[in-house]
């Protein structure tokens, strides 16, 4: 598992800006077979509890014979019974017993080609015992927490109202700092009142305090790395190794060898956030499994859920040793019915699709719109890029250049990302904020979401050649994540000699680039204390020590948690950094002429997006010198200055020459 995490995020890395090569050549004989395969998407596959007892249904259409395996406990015990399943409509195979099954585990045994296949917890296991290897028999009611029905994430029209917090469970919880009882649990993210020993507030607190709008939790399905039977060994890992997608992840729960403890604490926590007022965005990987040939999806229905080379191997577009299928009809169902299901059961906000290009734009088109149906709420957003070669035709792939056939889906912008920061896969490299010359237009693509603007010229983009994005809505701007070095790692890599002041300061005006440009911003977790990752950029299996965010920083890194505050407050109490259409940013946005080197400054003007605010000017100066501003005469408020800033202004300026000191923001807004 290892390797393919670990590959996953090199090859991520290496493709993150580049449209892969043509296809290639698919093997067309099992291409041909399996399209031919019927599909059968019911919501009763695999299980279902009634009033007549326990029913069991197998997609399997291949299979000379299945079974259930029925268990009195999750492992180390022998069947206490078998049932032989009968061919079905559909490909699905089906058998019945009169009793409620509750508190029973369970597992699949389909013979294929004269081979009696190993046994699997299916495809669609809501529930499992330890280590996922046996699906549970639960009682979903008594799952709920007091309130549920009632629940819900906090309502935004546009997804560009979001202000995403990316996170890990185990980095927001595990340090002593944090004051957390659960560390390293969902239930971390239901502990209120907790804080610092300096009485500065952590947990669910810290996060109402930030006023982020969304957490985007990283893989929180049951995957395949950490051993649950060992959780005092504090195993960490990213959990890009999916097992059981339907399932959360056991090492997340207090007790995973009881089915129901995960499934009841993921809730709880989730509502915990909605009662904040926060919503749930999950990490999902429908884009490869943690095994091959022993996957829950081979060893129901060998081959079908995966594409192959000619040669019949697995293709790899995923680095992680396979990719799946989203193109054939039972794969695309399964991923909207499991993000469907995420939605209706855990009542998730939205979904961020890892390697999202490795899907059809079909596919996904279908994941937003039926989504949208069971909240308007949700939004989805994904990597639009894959980490290797795939035999989906370029065309077909849910990539970023194609963003523009999916208008409910908003991608990565890898753009604004290496403009603003410098480039992911050179620790070295600078860019505009840490003053790097030649990436002026590139921030300005950033800037205006990636839509056609008549001043921004994209053939002068460093990664990007054309206006993608039909939308801002379509695009989330951000300078760093859980992949490669995160900021603070970043900065003190490419400006060797810095002070930590000097380096606070870049990423103040790194981050206003990014709260400020049209699209949705999006933070990793920590940021905002000036946490680092001691320089490990790849830091999937890495330990607590590595992992684990230091709450003490938040009162040694007081000023720089005040500023990320109020910057985030700025953009939620302005909707002009919140257009949602292509013809509002070029009718609104205007660039000033500017002919120093790592200096952008423009205007957002006519009350944008019904602002109260006339008049917005952002004078961004990466540069090392002061740069001298010609700011039109007018009763400006002054927002920000000099690696200061106040949502509400912390002083008044009449225009004219206006100094922005170097490494710096300038923020003025008039209201007439
Ligand atoms: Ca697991």
């Amino acid at each position: 598992m290892t390797k393919t995490t670990l590959s996953v995020t090199l090859a991520l890395a290496a493709i993150s800006m580049a449209v892969p090569a043509g296809a290639y050549a698919q093997n067309r004989t099992m291409e041909e077979q399996y399209a031919s395969w019927p599909a059968y998407s019911g919501t009763d596959l695999e299980m279902t509890v009634d009033a007549s007892g326990t029913h069991f249904a197998l997609w399997s259409p291949k299979a000379e014979a299945a079974e259930v395996l029925l268990y009195n406990t999750d492992r180390n015990s022998t069947a206490y019974s078998t049932l032989a399943m009968k061919r079905s409509d559909n490909g699905v195979w089906r058998v019945s017993v009169p009793e409620q099954l509750y508190g029973k585990f369970y597992t699949f045994r389909v013979t294929v080609d004269g081979h009696k296949l190993d046994e699997t917890p299916g495809v669609w296991a809501k529930a499992a015992g330890t280590n996922g290897k046996r699906a549970a028999i639960i009682d979903f009611a008594t799952t709920d927490p007091e309130g549920w029905s009632e629940d819900k994430g906090p309502e935004i029209k546009n997804i560009t109202d979001a202000v995403i917090y990316e996170m890990h469970h185990r980095d927001f919880s595990m340090d002593p700092s944090s004051d957390i009882v659960h560390k390293g649990k969902f239930l971390a993210l239901t502990e209120m009142g907790t804080h610092t020993t300096f009485g500065d507030k952590t947990g669910i607190d810290h996060l109402k305090e930030l006023g982020v709008t969304h957490v985007h939790i990283l893989p929180s399905y049951d995957y395949n790395s950490v051993d649950e039977a060992n959780l005092a060994a504090n195993q960490y890992n990213w959990g890009y190794d999916p097992y059981n997608y339907n399932t959360p992840e056991g090492s997340y729960s207090t007790d995973p060898a009881n089915p129901s403890a995960r499934v009841r604490e993921m809730k709880e926590m989730i509502k915990a956030l909605h009662d904040a007022g926060i919503g749930v965005v999950m990490d999902v990987v429908y884009n490869h499994t943690a095994n091959n040939d022993d996957s829950n999806f081979s060893l129901t229905a060998p081959g079908y859920y995966y594409r192959h080379r000619a040669d019949g191997s697995y293709s790899d577009a995923s680095g992680c040793g396979n990719e799946t299928a989203s193109e054939r009809q039972q794969m695309s169902d399964f991923i909207v019915n499991s993000v469907k299901y995420w939605a209706d059961e855990y009542h998730i906000d939205g979904f961020r699709f890892d390697l999202m290009a490795i899907h059809d734009t079909e596919t996904m088109n279908r994941v937003a719109e039926e989504l949208k149906k069971i909240n308007p709420s949700i939004f989805v957003y994904g990597e639009g890029w894959t980490a290797g070669d795939s035999p989906l035709p370029v065309e077909k792939r849910a990539l970023k250049e194609n963003v523009n056939k999916m208008k409910g889906i908003a991608v990565f912008s890898d753009d604004i990302r290496d403009a603003v920061k410098g480039h992911y896969s050179n620790a070295a490299d600078r860019g505009f904020a840490t003053g790097k010359p030649g990436n002026e237009e590139t921030v300005k693509i950033g800037i205006v979401g990636a839509t056609a603007h008549p001043q921004v010229d994209y053939s002068k983009g460093n990664n990007s050649k054309f206006a993608y994005a039909g939308a801002p809505t379509q695009v989330i701007n951000y300078v760093s994540c859980h992949d490669d070095l995160m900021l603070t790692d970043k900065l003190a890599k490419s400006m060797p000699g810095s002070t930590e002041a000097e380096r606070q300061r870049a990423a103040r005006l790194a981050q206003t680039i990014v709260f400020t440009s049209q699209g949705t911003p999006f933070l990793w977790s920590g940021e905002e204390i000036f946490r680092d990752k001691k320089g490990v950029h790849n830091s999937y299996k890495s330990p607590d020590s590595i992992n684990a965010i230091d709450w003490t920083l938040k009162h040694k890194n007081a000023e720089q948690f005040n500023y990320y505050r109020e910057l985030i407050k700025l953009r939620k109490t302005h909707p002009a950094f919140r257009m949602t259409s292509a013809e509002d940013v070029a009718r609104n946005i205007v660039f000033d002429k500017i002919t120093s080197p790592n200096v952008i400054s423009y205007s957002i003007k006519n009350n944008a997006n019904g602002d109260s605010w006339k008049e917005i000017k952002l004078v961004f100066n990466g540069s090392d010198a002061p740069f001298v501003a010609k700011i039109p005469k007018g009763d400006w408020t002054v927002v920000a200055r000099d690696g200061q800033l106040v949502a509400e202004g912390m002083d008044t300026s009449r225009g004219g020459s206006v100094v922005v000191a170097p490494t710096s923001a300038l923020i003025l807004a008039r209201s007439k």
